[in-house]
């Protein structure tokens, strides 16, 4: 049971992503001094977000230099912390070289972290930005397991470096994670397993997977309809409540899966239909399942016919009651995700 002193620096790894923006923003509001290691820490235009909210909030943010690939670049930004986030690791779904793309950066950033928290005294927790990735694979997974739901005792198995190797990346990180924490007992590890984030991040101008996917329901790229494929989402504020909760509960442990809301693809997309559906080409048709088979691999290169089998007309379920009793997380509705997210995007004019 981990108590940790609200006066010593917290690292996050990835302050520059999107799920890990808005938790610096929370720290920060809370007063907290956060360590953030990131790639480039020269780089003014990309931390300007970051930099703004710190102006403007009682905590304080200091930048270092480090790589998930690179042994040891974190030591510095470790030192005096008690408290470790882990975000950083690569969210694409379409990559040339799936193991140097996504699976080294994900293992070796993990052990190369965690390799600091084992050399770095002060620290007495580390939470892990995992993913629903990590507990399943596909939606026909649903079918193997009692209830018919996910829970935190899963684990995917059906991943791999062909078929959806970001699932595997996470997969692979979580498990040696825990692993590494296995073979001590001075710090204790927490995992946040979000589904797929959604809602306003810091940078509208963000890079992460989140964007790419909901963009596409207003630029016109499925104007002609989309599959109905279940998934989780979540909004990425309630992300950051979850891993402030999991850095700051002292009873908080292990895994906790983190997705507000069971719903599918053409559903988010529907959330948006009353406010923007008039201006922009949100997507109003479901496309059959044969039709996605046929062309879906020839449209994007992530969806593979066998994900296409595996997962469209499917429904995606998990059970959140662990997150929502232990950590005391609400979520937002879904409505309000989609139509914040879609208004940021807008105002950017991205769309
Ligand atoms: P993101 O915006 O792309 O953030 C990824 C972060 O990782 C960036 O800060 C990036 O730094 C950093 N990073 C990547 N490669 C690195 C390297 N070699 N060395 C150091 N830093 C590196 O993606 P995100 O959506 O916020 O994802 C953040 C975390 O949440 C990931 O662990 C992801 O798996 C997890 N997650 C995301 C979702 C989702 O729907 N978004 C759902 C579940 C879990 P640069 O800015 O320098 O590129």
């Amino acid at each position: 049971m981990a108590q940790i002193d609200q006066s010593k620096p917290v690292l996050v790894t990835g302050a520059t992503g999107y799920v890990a923006g808005v938790l610096v923003k929370k720290l920060l509001e809370q007063g907290l001094t956060v360590h953030a290691p990131v790639r480039d820490a020269g780089n003014a235009e990309k931390l300007k977000y970051l930099n703004a909210i710190a102006e403007n909030s009682p905590g304080a943010i200091k930048y270092f230099e480090a790589d998930l690939l690179e042994e040891g670049s974190y030591d510095e930004a470790m030192q005096g912390c008690e408290l470790v986030y882990h975000t950083a690791s690569p969210f694409k779904l379409a990559v040339d070289d799936p193991q140097k793309d996504l699976i080294d950066p994900a293992l070796k950033g993990t052990r190369n972290v965690l390799g600091s928290v084992n050399r770095t005294e002060s620290v007495k927790r580390v939470v892990v930005t995992s993913s629903v990735a990590a507990i399943y694979s596909d939606n026909s997974d649903l079918d193997k397991i009692a209830n018919g739901v996910f829970t935190e005792e899963h684990w995917n198995t059906g991943s791999s470096l062909t078929h959806n190797p970001y699932y595997y990346s996470k997969t692979l990180a979580e498990r040696e994670a825990w692993e590494i924490q296995g073979k001590q007992n001075r710090w204790d590890l927490i995992t946040i397993n979000p589904s797929l984030v959604i809602g306003p991040g810091i940078n509208p101008y963000a890079t992460s997977e989140s964007f790419h996917l909901i963009k596409q329901f207003g630029d016109g790229t499925l104007k002609a309809g989309m599959p109905k494929m279940g998934l989780g989402a979540v909004d990425v504020r309630d992300v950051a409540e979850a891993h402030y909760a999991a850095g700051f509960n002292a009873n908080a442990h292990g895994r906790y899966l983190t997705s507000g809301h069971n719903s599918d693809m053409f559903e988010l997309a529907q959330a948006l239909m009353s406010k923007y559906g008039a201006d922009y080409p949100i997507p109003k048709k479901v496309l059959p399942k044969w039709l996605v088979w046929m062309l879906g691999p020839i449209m994007d290169k992530a969806v593979t016919r066998t994900i296409v089998s595996r997962n469209v007309n499917r429904p995606f379920r998990a059970d959140n009651t662990k997150v929502r009793d232990e950590l005391g997380i609400e979520f937002r509705p879904l409505s309000e995700s989609m139509n914040d997210f879609f208004g940021q995007m807008i105002e950017a004019s991205i769309l």
